[in-house]
Formats: C-alpha cells, structure tokens, sequence
C-alpha cells in the first residue's frame, strides 16, 4: 500500500516537526505531492486521519497540493507540463516529451512528496 507508507511518514515528520518546535496542537499542514508520486489524495487524506488518532495532529486541517509533472526536453530544449492528462494510468506518458517525443528527458517537478507548511499551537508564552 503506497498510500499507508507515505501517510504514515507524513503523519510521523508532522508530528516529530511540531513537537521540536514546542506544539501543544497542530492546527494545520499544507503538502505538496506530486502527481508523478502516483498517490491518490483522497486515500491518503483517509490514511492520515486513521494515522494520526489521539494525536496533537488530530484536528488539525490538511491541506493537500497537487504538483503536476514538469519536464526538461534535453532534445528540443521544451520545458513545462508534460502529456499527463492523457493517460494518467500510463507511466509511459508521463515521460515523454509532448513537442518532439523524446523519451529521455528529465523530471523536474511533481516528483516529491513533501510538507511544505505547518501551523501549529504553543502554551501561551505570549500571555505570559
Ligand atoms: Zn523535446
């Protein structure tokens, strides 16, 4: 299960961020996934909610960001989007070059998985 693996290590560097910086609760997390990461977000929105039970994490809003797939032609020079909509079954279609059909190109976005912000509650240092 994809999905599970990446809730899970998701949930934990949440969780482990939070508590390094002194977090009473979490109060939100943004993510980035990539589409080329293959995750289905729904299913990993479910995951992280079972995941992160009795947690300082629990109520916390998730915010998931869909990366799509950029690449870098390394024939033609073309950089951008590449023919995702297609096919997203096929792997395939992801890696070919939508201007010359070049196969040998680089990704350059919508690999990662990755936590890009999160709002968390301290005790009231401020108050006090
Ligand atoms: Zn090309």
């Amino acid at each position: 299960m994809h999905e599970l693996a990446m809730a899970t290590s998701m949930v934990e560097a949440i969780i482990d961020t939070a508590e390094k910086n002194d977090a009473i609760k979490i109060t939100q997390a943004v993510l980035d996934v990539g589409e080329l990461t293959m995750l289905n977000p729904e299913q990993l929105r479910f995951m992280m909610d079972v995941i992160r039970e009795d947690t300082i994490f629990e109520d916390a809003e998730i915010i998931i960001n869909m990366i799509p797939i950029e690449i870098e032609c390394d024939k033609c020079g073309f950089k951008g989007k590449s023919k995702t909509d297609e096919n997203m079954d096929h792997l395939m279609a992801v890696a070919t070059c939508p201007k010359c059909d070049n196969t040998r190109i680089n990704i350059i976005e919508g690999r990662e998985c990755s936590i890009k912000t999160i709002k968390i509650e301290k005790e009231d240092e401020e108050d006090a």
